[in-house]
């Protein structure tokens, strides 16, 4: 908290202190970022939940790391309000962010981009418990896909109660559909994991560091005031100048490698990027280097 301030967030840590207390009482992985708005992240890479109250019920952003995470969710929504789970939104179609849909439907509606619903039922496998921990085995318990039963185009509107939430589509930036969830009133944006804190992203194929930059620069551009990032805490704009930074350096040094006649491989073993040595998940370089490779050379 302390560095965070130091790094230019004292707008949110100011937030954060004031309101801790309330938050406390939902468990030590939970915090309030604005009145009636609450996350949930098990540890800083840890997918978030967003839960927002309003006075038609619960809209819940994501549910969860695992099952166990999801279930405290549940739990925390039924301390704040004895009314329902209406909504949820996935921000991807990974299970990070998915595998809790059917803890809250029926009776919630989930909702993500057209595409999500395909992309997880291709995924899926019923019997990804069988060999889990004791505890996200029970967890686990009545488990069942639900993929999204609204599925938008670019862009869709919800009300719910007195607050608006508009799902933005982000672009081939992450998973075969992502949604960033913006409310305007509030200026929270829940960004969903285009750019994630202090972690090296999955590139995956479909991916391409022209939509990842767009997807920077389309999000800031809404002007947030918090930033919930699909994994880690809360922030600011931050989160996308860093990434914006770190694709169009890597970007750089890519091209530069292949004008010099560099193939994929010397790249792979030649490149480095100590500035990020630091960030999670250095596993994912490959993956980040391929992206680069192809934007360099066309493919
Ligand atoms: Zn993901």
């Amino acid at each position: 908290m302390i560095r965070r301030c130091l790094l230019g967030l004292l707008m949110l840590c100011a937030i954060s202190l004031g309101e801790i207390v309330a938050a406390q009482d939902l468990g030590p992985k939970f915090r309030k970022i604005k009145e009636g708005i609450y996350v949930q992240s098990a540890r800083e890479v840890n997918s978030t939940v967003g839960i927002v109250l309003t006075t038609e019920g619960v809209v819940l952003i994501d549910t969860g790391q695992t099952l166990v995470d999801t279930r405290q969710v549940a739990e925390a929504v039924k301390k704040l309000t004895p009314m329902p789970v209406r909504f949820v939104i996935n921000t991807e179609v990974h299970p990070d962010h998915t595998t809790g849909n059917f803890v809250f439907s029926p009776p919630a509606v989930v909702i993500n981009h057209a595409g999500a619903g395909d992309a997880m039922r291709k995924a899926d496998n019923p019997n990804r418990f069988a060999t889990a921990a004791p505890d996200i085995k029970a967890a686990a318990e009545g488990y069942r896909l639900v993929a999204p039963h609204v599925e938008y185009q670019e862009k869709m509107t919800l009300r719910v109660g007195e607050r608006t939430f508009e799902l933005l589509r982000v672009r081939n930036a992450h998973s075969e559909a992502d949604t960033a969830v913006w409310l305007p009133q509030e200026r929270v944006l829940f960004a969903g994991s285009a750019a994630i804190p202090n972690s090296l992203n999955n590139v995956r194929p479909f991916v391409t560091i022209a939509d990842l930059l767009a997807a920077a620069r389309m999000l800031r551009s809404l002007s947030p005031e918090v930033v919930v990032p699909g994994h880690g805490s809360p922030g600011t704009t931050r989160i996308f100048d860093e990434s914006e930074k770190y694709y169009t350096l890597l970007l750089e040094r890519v091209t530069a490698m292949v004008k010099a006649g560099k193939t994929r491989e010397q790249i792979g073993m030649e490149l480095r990027m100590p500035e990020y040595a630091d960030w999670a998940y250095q596993e994912r370089m490959p993956s980040n280097i391929d992206a680069a490779y192809r934007a360099a050379t066309d493919r």
